[in-house]
């Protein structure tokens, strides 16, 4: 299928008929399989004939599901998990060992933090944090015993935007494997493998499902390295992906790019409107003409997607009075469905990271956080009016 383009894959790769004829794909709720024979069934443990053996290792719905989302990351090999964050351990225990060296963006989800600082850490691995958007600092940040790269971009909540291809040549100088957290752009705006990154993650829970309702992840990536290596810790440890969710981010991939392209359209016209309002002080989106890295964005990314971030005047009191005098909007920490939510994420997402942390992530008290859903643009324009209104209140 690989000739065709993206939305053509999103809707039809990765699916086998059964002998049922059945149009859309089946969700196969079985734990094991049975075998013709006993020496079938020692042919398919002994892996000389390939075949299901118990849905921890494979199950034909999750296979549907890796193998679409292979075709539109261009990989040639992808694991599904059961949720982003396992999908993200799996990658570092399966490529580290003890006394190995990761270098992270220090702009990450707060969770992957967490899993380095609190468990890798425990077993020996060592870590140096640097800037996502300092090629000079993943450079420097080298050692002899450095394994991993590890990045996302666009950032959360800032929207900065990290080198992918100049980052994969620095690493690839030195051996070192760079991995890329595709999950906010997805394949539809931004395709890493393209640039350079030699393992791509995702939090299906996001954009892939698209409508929040499963949590879910996945690791793509070559054959050695995804489809020996990582999905060896998978079948031996247990985090995989249930069929009903991986049937669940299937129908999700075949909206997928239309809705990326709805999700950056309207983003782009609230951010340029947010820009001009009084009230707020500073817009953060990549799409803007004001972003620092607004021409590598337009180089890497098809699109901007659907993140805006900025700052309210008043601090924290203005931000809360914002959030709290929205009607449409979610006041959630999920992104990427088509309800819009609001996040204060200095309070929310942000709040385990201490205060001086904050400051340095350029996180203030008065910075609020955006998902832009799918409902029309003019009803999220009116419902952000009225959290202006209540920002320009904490004045009067
Ligand atoms: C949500 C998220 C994760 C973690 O995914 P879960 O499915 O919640 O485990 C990882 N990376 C990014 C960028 C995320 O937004």
């Amino acid at each position: 299928m690989s000739e065709h383009h993206l939305a053509t894959l999103a809707v039809r790769a990765g699916q086998t008929r059964t002998h049922e004829g059945e149009h859309s794909e089946p969700i196969f709720t079985t734990s094991s399989y049975v075998f013709a024979s006993a020496a079938d069934a020692a042919a398919r443990f002994d892996e000389s004939v390939k075949g299901n053996i118990y849905s921890r290792f494979t199950n034909p719905t999750v296979r549907c599901f890796e193998e679409r989302l292979a075709a539109m990351e261009g990989a040639a090999s992808c694991v599904a998990t059961g949720s982003g964050m396992a999908a993200i351990l799996a990658t570092c225990m399966t490529l580290m060992k003890a006394g190995d060296h990761i270098v992270c963006s220090d702009s990450v989800f707060g969770s992957t933090i967490a899993l380095i600082n609190r468990y890798l850490v425990k077993f020996g691995v060592e870590v140096t944090y640097v800037r996502p958007d300092d090629n000079d600092a993943w450079r420097r940040a080298i050692k002899s015993n450095t394994k991993l790269f590890f990045v996302e971009t666009p950032s959360n909540p800032l929207s900065v935007i990290a080198d992918i291809r100049g980052i994969a040549d620095i690493a690839h100088e030195r051996g070192v494997l760079f991995v890329v957290d595709n999950c906010f752009c997805t394949p539809a705006l931004q395709k890493p493998f393209e640039l350079g990154a030699d393992l791509v993650i995702h939090s299906a829970t996001k954009y892939l499902d698209g409508q929040g309702r499963c949590v879910g992840g996945a690791v793509l990536g070559s054959e050695q390295l995804v489809g020996k290596d990582i999905f060896g810790f998978l079948r031996t440890t247990g985090p995989s992906m249930s069929p009903f969710n991986a049937w669940v981010f299937l129908k999700g991939l075949e909206t997928l790019e239309l809705r990326m392209r709805a999700h950056s359209a309207a983003a782009l016209q609230l951010a340029r409107w947010l820009e001009g309002q009084p009230g707020v002080s500073k817009v953060y989106y990549s799409g803007l003409e004001s972003h620092p890295q607004h021409a590598l964005a337009k180089r890497q990314q098809s699109g901007f997607g659907g993140i805006i971030a900025f700052d309210v005047e008043h601090g924290r009191k203005g931000a809360w009075a914002f959030v709290d005098a929205t009607q449409l909007l979610s006041i959630t920490a999920n992104l990427g469905d088509a309800k819009s939510t609001i996040t204060h994420p200095s309070t929310t997402t942000h709040s385990r990271i201490s205060p001086a942390e904050r400051e340095r992530a350029g996180i203030g008290e008065g910075l609020l956080r955006i998902s832009v859903g799918l409902e029309d643009v003019r009803d999220i324009q009116t419902d952000l009016e009225r959290g202006l209104a209540a920002v320009r209140a904490v004045a009067a």
